[in-house]
């Protein structure tokens, strides 16, 4: 990978971005993308598009990285100073005491740890239970209530302090690979196609959307905004090459093994088509995956919106999703890179998208 791209992946991952705190990701989006689009805009919610319009006609072809990540949110500050937290998405909180969190305030980034009663002083049923998420705290080093809330208002986002870091076999691991993963590959197939505008049919609108992880709101006003023939998600699919997970009922998927291409009802069989008769033509590697009802993805939305949307969804193999510690390839960053660049610059002037 070349180092600039690295670098902004580093970049979008460790940049806190919390559902509906978006802000610091969608920046480095922005700084990344703006010069190379032929157009860039930002929506009322945060969504940020970036367009480039191709010299001849063809589909108005949409692709979304949602660029939120789970985290936490500050609920309620005790006599002692200790804050009370809530989640923000589906966040796996057995593995959240112990944890080094930074707490973004209004007045900046505060350090704190999620306490927790020493294992010497724990009775034997509590080393077996699972604490509820209401009963974790985060200590700030505060002496009372007063000295947080000098820092700390209600509703500040929360994240983990887990920064990306370098493995064997060209994986990273990190907080936020779902999705920031996602983003980064738009801006790479953004900054692949510019290179080859003259050879684009129609227009090529990359997002980074918003709101994802709480209810997948953010493409929803995204693909009615610019209603494009293909809508195709991108975002981090389940990895099954690990223990403890059952094949039979997932699917088999392994790192390094390249972009799962998702077929089934949600998916337009034309577009999944087109994917894979460019992964086999230009020899990207691929996984298939069957969903048999909508994928729960943004290709779920975008395909519902107004009369319409041919979706598609290509997912990146992930290891341990919505841990504090996720897992990904790098090579499966550039092989989805590389399909969907070809995909877009395949299409032509004659097209359709009808399945029947
Ligand atoms: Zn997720």
């Amino acid at each position: 990978m070349r180092d600039d791209s690295f670098h902004l992946l580093k970049k979008l991952v460790e940049a806190p971005s919390p559902s509906g705190y978006e802000g610091p990701v969608i920046r480095i989006y922005r700084e990344y993308v703006e010069q190379k689009a032929d157009f860039f805009s930002i929506d009322v919610m945060g969504n940020a598009s970036a367009i480039i319009s191709g010299e001849q006609p063809g589909p108005r072809v949409m692709i979304t990285g949602h660029c939120d990540e789970i985290g936490f949110m500050t609920q309620f500050i005790d006599e002692q100073g200790f804050i009370y937290f809530s989640a923000i998405g589906s966040i796996d909180h057995q593995l959240i005491p112990g944890r080094k969190v930074t707490i973004h305030t209004r007045q900046g980034p505060i350090a704190g740890v999620v306490g927790k009663k020493p294992v010497h002083l724990m009775e034997e049923d509590e080393k077996r239970k699972v604490p509820a998420l209401s009963d974790l705290f985060i200590d700030i080093g505060a002496r009372n209530k007063k000295e947080t809330t000098e820092k700390i208002m209600i509703g500040d986002a929360i994240t983990l302090d887990v920064n990306l870091e370098r493995l064997l076999n060209n994986s990273i691991c990190s907080k936020a690979l779902d999705n920031k993963v996602g983003a980064f590959i738009l801006a790479e197939v953004l900054r692949l196609v510019k290179e080859r505008k003259k050879d684009l049919c129609g227009e090529l609108i990359c997002v980074a959307t918003v709101q994802e992880e709480i209810g997948i709101r953010g493409a929803r006003v995204s693909a009615y905004q610019h209603k494009p023939d293909v809508g195709i998600a991108v975002d981090v699919g389940f990895a099954t090459d690990h223990p403890n997970v059952d094949k039979k009922r997932v699917g088999e998927f392994s790192l390094g093994k390249g972009p799962i291409i998702t077929r089934g009802a949600n998916i337009n069989p034309l577009v999944f088509d087109g994917l894979l008769q460019i992964a086999q033509e230009k020899k990207i590697p691929y996984q298939i995956e069957g969903a048999p009802q909508t994928t729960g993805t943004e290709a779920g939305v975008m395909q519902l919106s107004r009369n319409g949307v041919a979706a598609g969804l290509v997912s990146v193999p992930c290891r341990y999703m919505h841990t504090p510690t996720e897992m990904v390839s790098l090579d499966d960053l550039e092989t989805t890179i590389d399909l969907l660049g070809h995909f877009i610059l395949e299409q032509s002037s004659d097209f359709s998208f009808i399945p029947i």
